[in-house]
């Protein structure tokens, strides 16, 4: 199991999203992975083509500051009904394309086996 990047969500399997992180430059310099569940994959993309500014003041993902930062809107769990919660998650550009790249794979990869979700035996 690997916890959600964004959420926080337990899944046996993330979507991973290339992010580079500047604090980690020298050490990657490929960049970083994140990984992220199918809701907040799809509420990165949603928010890659709705491009609406965002307040926070650093990137969720990457921890970039002063850039320009978009809102994404995911929905956090919770244990109280309706047992989650929205919550407005403040991405970079760059990080948008990164999951935008990730949700292109993701759907090349359920188009080519709808049957084997979750099985991961290569990359
Ligand atoms: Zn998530
Ligand atoms: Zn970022």
């Amino acid at each position: 199991m690997a916890d959600c990047d964004l959420c926080g969500v337990s899944r046996p399997t993330l979507c991973p999203v290339k992010v580079k992180i500047d604090a980690y430059g020298s050490a990657f310099p490929t960049g970083n992975w994140k990984g992220l569940n199918e809701e907040c994959l799809n509420a990165c993309h949603e928010a890659g083509k709705a491009r609406t500014p965002a307040s926070g003041t650093r990137c969720a993902l990457c921890y970039k500051k002063d850039v320009p930062l978009f809102a994404a809107t995911i929905n956090v769990p919770t244990f109280e009904p309706p047992n989650y919660r929205e919550e407005t998650v403040s991405l970079c550009e760059e990080c948008l394309s990164a999951c935008d790249e990730a949700f292109e794979r993701r759907q090349k990869e359920l188009w080519h086996s709808p049957s084997h979700e979750g099985e991961e035996h290569h990359h």
